[in-house]
């Protein structure tokens, strides 16, 4: 059901795909929309001037250590910085999170609370904006403070579909998340390496890898239809 082809939203054409302005990051068309795959794992949508991310997972290291596993600290502030470090280079006005922006109720601490309420008022002029994925929902609401308004899935936007998990049955290309995926890349020694990508199943759905730094992965196979563009952090290289 996935792969369905339509005939009226062709795969992306290997000539629409070109080096992008911003550093290591590659221009695709989708659905008639122009894209830049960032390296930093999001995605530039121009005509919104939006920068799009899915599945930051915040205070997921917290609620390890709160559950007992010593996992190390600071990895929700790396990837606030990480935003910072997009918003600044693309000038966004508005931050889309596709969902799992916060890992869970016990994430909830107040020195989470107070670093994403600094790095709030620090981007005052950018708008925001939470699809809610399953790790938002059960989470919890976000503060009030933060001025991060949240919306449930699908949510239509200028031509795009936006939503945590994938979609194959909306009338409009969908960008979600949810799925944190990967390429499996084996070595000739038989070691692998697991390296996060962006999948585009024709037209029709693309599904972002996970912004968050501590999170896990989901192998993606190679189907008809479907492209692949691996990210190593500091270039998007489109799998052939
Ligand atoms: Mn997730």
């Amino acid at each position: 059901m996935w792969y369905n082809s339509s005939p009226s939203r062709s795969r992306i054409p290997a000539n629409r795909i070109c080096a992008s302005v911003y550093s290591g990051s590659m221009a695709v068309e989708f659905g008639g929309e122009p894209l830049h795959l960032l390296a930093d794992r999001a995605i530039w949508w121009p005509r919104e001037q939006s920068v799009i991310v899915a599945d930051v997972h915040l205070g997921k290291d917290a609620a390890f250590r709160k559950a007992g596993f010593p996992v190390p600290s600071g990895g929700s502030e790396k990837d606030l910085r990480r935003l910072d470090e997009l918003i600044a280079v693309t000038s966004a006005r508005r931050l889309i999170v596709l969902g799992d922006f916060i890992h869970a109720k016990n994430s909830h601490q107040p020195e989470l609370s107070e670093v994403v309420s600094r790095w709030r008022q620090s981007h005052a002029t950018v708008s925001m904006l939470l699809i809610r994925g399953n790790h938002d929902r059960s989470a919890g609401r976000l503060p009030v403070d933060w001025n991060i308004p949240e919306t449930e899935e699908p949510f239509a936007d200028s031509g795009l579909i936006l939503s945590h998990g994938p979609r194959y049955d909306q009338p409009l290309p969908v960008l979600a998340g949810h799925v944190h995926p990967v390429v499996i890349l084996n070595d000739h020694d038989r070691s692998t390496v697991r390296v996060p990508c962006f999948v585009f199943d024709e037209s029709r759905c693309a599904i972002l890898p996970a912004f968050g730094s501590f999170t896990g992965g989901h192998p993606m196979d190679r189907q008809e239809g479907r492209r692949l563009f691996l990210t190593s952090g500091k270039r998007v290289v489109l799998v052939r």
